[in-house]
């Protein structure tokens, strides 16, 4: 078959790479590695400083792009980075993982008028991999600690965030994860090839060194209720995120090799650090050598058919209901994908799963897209007629994420929940129904980024501050009474 030749744009717009369709790039750095570090001035330079900095809006923390960019312009890397890391507790992650394609760059002016946006999200890691080299970054120095604790649940982004915006004030600081190392979706979710292990690692120790506490392997529900931990502190932030896997409700789901993505996932990045897995040593949770089916069209679908190339399977499939223009993830995700060599089938639904005792092969029917939804998408329909079957060893599902039941895993029935499961809280101040306890990042508003989870924890420290000043001076005005 005459294979169609693309061309794929490294990041900083100046080498265009030639790929067949189809081919596989032999070398998995993620497309940030292209770019070239020596450039960053000159990339910092191509900011026209327009003066709509649309880049800014569109930021979710509204970090004051058009400056760092001009003291990086200017070689002024130390002001740079002291300007981007007061808005942002996580800079060099945020440059990473954010899709900037959505966000700061798909609005840049340059990007609009068909020159290739300023590559806001390179430089932004640039400029933080530069201060942790340089020992810029430093952690807190607390002179005087506050006499109140806050207890967080969850150590993602959104609870760290918080975390480090109330132990600046001063307030005393305990985390509990169920997990065995902080960092949420960072540690175990997000692949190594975009976001490497040590850059997480090396954050979350800085927040200890700043004299936060963390309590690993604590799951709220089961070594304590919500109650007797609010008995300990007084806040708390719930900020569990969402982990429950969406389903698919057809014959043959419990065929074996069939898994949810996060399982898939975690097994690789625990691989990646070093852990012993004994699902991923012993073949069952490795892509290597197997016909892969990942069914989803979302960031994390592009996570798992790309973990699967790494892992040098056979072939990786793709499999999604709508078409290409339609899929939730960011486009750049499934470009890099596509350049990788996966094959995206799309307008393509599973009917059942195929396999006498393992899983051997999924039958799909074609769809066709009716008219939109109360969503606004265009709704998918099934073909008459269309079955036909794909190989697969492993089936990897990716549906998206729901809140787990947290008001009973947590023996907290008056906790008020969305009718999604997502915990409600006040806009105004983060609170939810019970006073003292506040909620931030995906439990608010199911699953998101870690841009928005970094806002939100920020948001939730200011609020917690706000509550527990106001509980001091409450107890002051009862003492004087
Ligand atoms: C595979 C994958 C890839 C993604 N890729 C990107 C990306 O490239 N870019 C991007 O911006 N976003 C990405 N996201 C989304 C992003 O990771 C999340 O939006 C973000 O991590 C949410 O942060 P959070 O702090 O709210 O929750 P999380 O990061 O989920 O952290 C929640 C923490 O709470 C802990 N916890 C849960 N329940 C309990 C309990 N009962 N007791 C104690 N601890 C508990 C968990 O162990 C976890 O550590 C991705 C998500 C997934 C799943
Ligand atoms: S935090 Fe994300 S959206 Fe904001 S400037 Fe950085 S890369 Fe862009």
């Amino acid at each position: 078959m005459k294979k169609k030749m693309l061309q794929f744009l490294n990041l900083n717009q100046t080498t265009p790479v030639k790929r067949e369709e189809g081919e596989r790039k032999k070398d998995f750095h993620e497309i940030y590695k292209d770019y070239i570090t020596d450039k960053a001035e000159e990339q910092a330079s191509r900011c026209s400083q327009c003066g709509v900095p649309f880049c800014q809006v569109h930021c979710p923390l509204h970090n004051n792009i058009p400056d760092w960019l001009k003291l990086t312009a200017e070689g002024r890397l130390k002001e740079a980075y002291e300007l981007s890391q007061s808005t942002n507790n996580m800079p060099e992650v945020c440059g990473r993982i954010c899709p900037q394609d959505r966000l700061c760059e798909g609005n840049c002016v340059i990007e609009q008028s068909g020159h290739g946006t300023v590559t806001i999200g390179s430089i932004e890691k640039y400029i933080t991999d530069t201060a942790w080299e340089k020992n810029w970054v430093k952690p807190l120095n607390i002179k005087k600690e506050v006499n109140q604790s806050v207890g967080i649940i969850g150590a993602g982004p959104a609870g760290l965030a918080c975390a480090e915006e109330l132990r600046r004030s001063g307030y005393q600081i305990t985390v509990y994860d169920r997990y065995d190392r902080p960092g949420g979706l960072l540690i175990y979710g997000i692949p190594n090839f975009k976001l490497e292990k040590f850059v997480v690692e090396r954050r979350t120790n800085l927040l200890k060194k700043s004299g936060i506490k963390f309590v690993q392997n604590f799951e709220v529900g089961k070594n304590k209720s919500l109650d007797e931990l609010k008995k300990n502190h007084n806040a708390i932030l719930i900020a569990t995120g969402v982990y429950k896997p969406r389903k698919i409700e057809i014959s043959g789901s419990n065929l074996e090799n069939i898994f949810p993505a996060m399982e898939f996932l975690t097994a690789s990045n625990r691989k990646g650090l070093g852990d012993e897995v004994e699902l991923f040593d012993n073949g069952t949770l490795n892509a290597q050598n197997k016909d892969v089916v990942v069914i989803g069209g979302g960031d994390t679908a592009m996570d798992c058919v790309r973990t699967a190339t790494r892992q040098n399977a056979k072939s990786v499939k793709c499999i999604y209901r709508r078409d290409r223009e339609n899929m939730p993830g960011s486009s750049r995700e499934v470009a890099n994908a596509i350049e990788e060599g996966v094959e995206f089938i799309w307008l393509t639904s599973p009917k059942k799963f195929i396999g006498t005792k393992k899983i051997t092969e999924v039958q799909v029917n074609k769809m066709i897209l009716g008219p939109a939804d109360s969503s606004g998408r265009k709704k998918p329909e099934i073909q008459e007629n269309s079955e036909y079957n794909i190989k697969a060893d492993i089936v990897i599902k990716s549906l998206g994420f729901d809140p787990e039941n947290l008001p009973e895993l947590f023996s907290a029935k008056e906790l008020s929940v969305s009718r999604w499961g997502t915990i409600k809280i006040d806009l105004n101040t983060m609170q939810t129904n019970i006073d003292g306890v506040f909620a931030a990042g995906d439990i608010v508003r199911g699953a998101s980024l870690v841009v928005w989870a970094i806002k939100d924890g920020r948001d939730a420290a200011t609020q917690i501050q706000k509550y527990l000043k106001g509980k001091n001076i409450q107890k002051e005005k009862t003492k004087a009474a």
